[in-house]
Order: C-alpha cells, then sequence, then structure tokens
C-alpha cells in the first residue's frame, strides 16, 4: 500500500489505514454496498444494524376453523397453537445485513396472553472482521377474524343446486343417501388438493327425492355427472341470474336436475308384450338388463326401449319373504309353501336358486310366486 492509494472516509474524513478493496469479499455486498463500504469502521459501525424487523406482527386467524391469512389468501394449517405460525412470520420478515457472514440466530417465543406473543430474535454474524450480535424483539398479535369460506357457509351462500328426483317414482333411501355421501366425497377431494371454496351449504330431502346446494357450479356438475354414472338416467342444467357482482359481472346460479330411470336396481318388473316372465333390475345404466325370475336368464331391453321399458311394477326384492323348500321337482320346477296359503306349490325354478336350501326368498305378486336372488 502506497500513500497514493491512501483513502479518508466519506462521513467523518479520517483516514481509512485498510482499503476497502482488501477486505475479505462477500459477494453479495460488493457493489451493492459500495458507499458504506468506504466508510472507517467507527462510522459504519455507528450506523449499522446487523438486523432489520418491523415493529411488529399481526397474524390473521379464522376463529371458527383456525385458517391463517397469508399473502392475501387464507390458508389452512395443522396446527391450533398458533406459536410456530408466528415464530414462522417473524422470521420471513427478519432481514440481515447483507454485509454480514456466519450469522447464526435464533427467535424465543414469550407467550404474553392469548392473544400476544412476543419474539426474541437474537442474531449474530461477522461484519468486518468483528463479532457482532443484536437483539431485537418483535411483538405479534394475533388477530381472530371469520375467513371467506366461513363467512360463506355462515351466510349459507352457495352457486348450485343438485335436485335428485326419479321419473315416474320417488327416488329410493339408497339413491338418496348415496347422493349426499357423493357431495361429502366430492368436496373431500377438492379440500385434499387445497380448494378451501368447496363446502356443501345444504341438503334437503324433499316429498320427491333430495336438493344438495354446494359452493360452486362444478361441485354440482360432478354431484350430477357422477348420480348418472352410478345410477343411470340423465341430467339437465339450467342457469339463474341472482345478481351482478362488484365488477358488474353477471353471477349466475345453476340447477342440475337429475332424473333417474323410473326403475332401479332391485325392482321387480313385468314387461308388456312378453310371456317369458317378470325381471329383476340388476342394471339401468343405459338399456335397463336384468334377470328372468323364471329361468334366471339375462334380459336386456332394446335399444329403443332403452332404460324405460314399458312394464308393471310387481315390488322389490327387499319384499321377498322366506318359505320353505319342499322339493326340487326337475331342472324347471320346485315346489315350495305358498307364504300366504301354507299350502305346496309347484314353481318355477330359476337357476340361481340354491338347491340344497332349506329356504327360500319368494314374491307374491300379480305375477303369481317366484323365486328372486338373495339380495
Ligand atoms: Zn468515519
Ligand atoms: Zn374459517
Amino acid at each position: 500500500m502506497t500513500t497514493d492509494a491512501r483513502e479518508f472516509c466519506p462521513n467523518c474524513g479520517d483516514p481509512i489505514e485498510n482499503d476497502p478493496a482488501e477486505r475479505t469479499p462477500l459477494p453479495d455486498a460488493v457493489g451493492k454496498r459500495g458507499k458504506e463500504q468506504k466508510l472507517c469502521d467507527s462510522c459504519y459501525f455507528d450506523r449499522f444494524d446487523l438486523v432489520e424487523a418491523p415493529d411488529r406482527i399481526e397474524v390473521l386467524v379464522c376463529a371458527r376453523c383456525g385458517a391463517v391469512h397469508r399473502g392475501n389468501r387464507w390458508v389452512d394449517i395443522d396446527a391450533r397453537d398458533y406459536t410456530d405460525i408466528a415464530i414462522e412470520e417473524v422470521s420471513e420478515s427478519l432481514g440481515v445485513h447483507l454485509d454480514a457472514y456466519d450469522v447464526s440466530w435464533q427467535v424465543d417465543p414469550e407467550q404474553v396472553d392469548q392473544n400476544t406473543i412476543r419474539m426474541h430474535c437474537q442474531f449474530s454474524g461477522i461484519v468486518r472482521e468483528t463479532f457482532v450480535e443484536e437483539e431485537v424483539v418483535v411483538p405479534v398479535k394475533i388477530s381472530r377474524q371469520t375467513c371467506t369460506r366461513c363467512g360463506r357457509i355462515a351466510g349459507d351462500y352457495y352457486a348450485s343446486t343438485v335436485q335428485v328426483r326419479a321419473r315416474e317414482r320417488d327416488p329410493t333411501s339408497e339413491e338418496v343417501e348415496r347422493a349426499e355421501e357423493i357431495a361429502n366425497e366430492i368436496v373431500e377431494e377438492m379440500e385434499e388438493t387445497g380448494d378451501r371454496n368447496a363446502f356443501v351449504t345444504e341438503v334437503s330431502e324433499t316429498d320427491d327425492g333430495v336438493n344438495i346446494k354446494v359452493s360452486t357450479t362444478n361441485i354440482g356438475k360432478k354431484i350430477a355427472a357422477k348420480m348418472i354414472e352410478e345410477f343411470g338416467g340423465n341430467y339437465s342444467d339450467s342457469e339463474t341470474l341472482v345478481t351482478e357482482d362488484e365488477d358488474g359481472e353477471e353471477v349466475y346460479r345453476v340447477t342440475y336436475a337429475v332424473h333417474l330411470p323410473p326403475y332401479s336396481p332391485g325392482e321387480i318388473i313385468d314387461l308388456q308384450d312378453d310371456d317369458d316372465g317378470p325381471v329383476v333390475v340388476r342394471s339401468v345404466r343405459g338399456n335397463l338388463k336384468g334377470t328372468r325370475l323364471t329361468t334366471g336368464e339375462d334380459y336386456e331391453a332394446r335399444f329403443e326401449e332403452g332404460d324405460a321399458p314399458d312394464a308393471r311394477r310387481l315390488g322389490r326384492v327387499e319384499d321377498a319373504e322366506e318359505t320353505t323348500l319342499v322339493a326340487v321337482e326337475d331342472e324347471r320346477a320346485v315346489q315350495v309353501l305358498d307364504p300366504e296359503t301354507y299350502r305346496t306349490k309347484t314353481i318355477a325354478r330359476p337357476d340361481y336358486m340354491d338347491t340344497d336350501a332349506e329356504m327360500v326368498p319368494v314374491l307374491k305378486s300379480r305375477a303369481g310366486l317366484h323365486v328372486v336372488p338373495d339380495e
């Protein structure tokens, strides 16, 4: 070093003994903080802060569901205790001086009361070959509010209604229960992907089915589609203008009307223009498919009949009664006790019947006495 290279502190004018350029270079600091780099050590440390911290931090928490407001949205968290959240928020808000290296730090929470945590943040590091440490205290206030989702739930908000109905009959209790289950399953799946806007607003059973109000039209559509996939039938949708939002956009509510087919699995029907005996319905997805009670053979409705061939309703598999199997006559006939008269009767022997059984389920209907499949 020569006297020609001597520099002076731009703040106090003292000569600087060490050429700043010879100091340990810090990749992040060099260049960026060139002005400060030129100060003498005394002036530099006078104005030096190792840590930059906010005066206070507020953590918004939903009082109903525990979600935490971060950035500009609500996020679900697992913790019931917000200390960890407070530590995280504080850590993210702290800035360490770029000239420091070998920085180590520690944050100790001090619970002041239910909604206040005082964070003691200790930092140390090496700056200009000097060990520096600093403690800052950041008060964290936990503010309890209501998140968007909980606000909507509380306000009975919904964007879509699924109406589950059946043609020429009422939906069965199985169909109604399943509709509700499907709605909850779809909402759960969406919640698992982090979607906070998915919820079931209301399920109400009506005289002729069930109405399910949900938070988005997408969920409504999914429920309708899944019902059709499982139970057959079809659905239609219709929009109703409810309001305009703050941007003047029109807001619609969509109603999905699910029309389940007239016959449901387990129903026993007597087809018109057909003498081959009653049919127990197995499926109504696409064409109606079933099993003949007289033989056990398969039946499938013609394409033009679809899921609704002309038929009379005789009853359901659940209506069958157990009766004594008296004798197996031959390939096509068995003798059973008529459950009403207790007389022995010869009836058709379907191939699904267990010939070793002592008791078999039978249905007595307008079409006669028939052995039905075990449920
Ligand atoms: Zn100076
Ligand atoms: Zn909430």
